[in-house]
């Protein structure tokens, strides 16, 4: 199984992972407005898979400069995928060997808002002509051929590592502890759920309400629970009707 490793402590912000990520996949520029930020575009959309996001953030009396590049987690039990799959298990695929969350043009037939509240990332985008449902691949086609992910190629800091999951979390908590005697509060955010890590300096939260998963149950629901939810007993839907 593959990972990404991403090093916040070593991101300047220079964006060349989202222009990289256009590129590759040949994804048109957005029509944007300066609104304050050097953020640009604002959000993840249908054509941009990947985003750097800006944050000022006053840290121990300190104002911090955030940078965030964000991007589908690869989740090791996708909550999109289990939702997914009860509406077509062919929509959302997860490849065997690298562990990559794909969509398919086939998730034009499922209910894109129960898709993106299942994504504790709050991560799919709908394109509202085709309906298809989009997000970053983890570039497949470029990791089956031997390349690194185009994001991660273009780095020139070393903030994104892409490999072997063991040799990705071996990096990541020996760059912990590196980091840990300057930044006592860094961690790597949802580890042991996600195939794409983060170690972050600060609290997640400073960077951005949906980097981190934790504190929010509701969308980490269980398959049990949402079959239990699809599939309620006839007498409850009438009352509740
Ligand atoms: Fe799915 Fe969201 Fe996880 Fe990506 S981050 S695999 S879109 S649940
Ligand atoms: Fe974009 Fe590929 Fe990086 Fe995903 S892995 S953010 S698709 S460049
Ligand atoms: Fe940060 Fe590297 Fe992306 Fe530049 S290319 S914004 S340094 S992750």
């Amino acid at each position: 199984m593959k990972s990404f490793f991403i090093d916040l402590s070593r991101c300047i912000g220079c964006r060349g992972c989202q222009v990289a990520c256009k590129q590759w996949h040949k994804l048109p520029a957005e029509k944007t407005a300066n609104w304050g930020s050097y953020q640009n575009p604002r959000d993840l959309s249908f054509n941009t898979y990947k985003l750097v996001r800006f944050e000022d953030q006053v840290v121990n009396g300190k104002v911090e400069w955030l940078f965030f590049p964000e991007q589908c987690r690869h989740c090791i039990d996708a909550p999109c995928k289990m939702v997914g799959d009860m509406y077509d298990d062919k929509a959302i695929l997860r490849d065997e060997s690298t562990g990559a969350i794909i969509y398919t043009q086939r998730t034009k037939n499922l209910p894109f808002e129960e898709i993106k509240g299942a994504c504790p990332y709050n991560i799919p985008r709908l394109n509202p002509k085709t309906k298809v449902i989009s997000k970053c691949d983890m570039c497949l086609d470029r990791v089956e051929n031997g390349m690194l992910p185009a994001c991660v190629k273009t780095c020139p800091t070393g903030a994104m590592n892409f490999g072997e999951r063991e040799d990705m979390l071996k990096l990541a908590d020996t760059r912990l502890k590196e980091v840990k005697a300057e930044y006592p509060q860094a961690g790597l955010v949802d580890k042991d759920f996600v195939k794409v890590i983060y170690l972050s300096r600060f609290e997640p939260k400073l960077y951005y309400e949906f980097m981190y998963a934790e504190n929010r149950p509701r969308n980490l629901m269980n398959r049990q629970q949402m079959l239990a939810r699809m599939f309620r007993p006839f007498k409850e839907v009438i009352d509740s009707a």
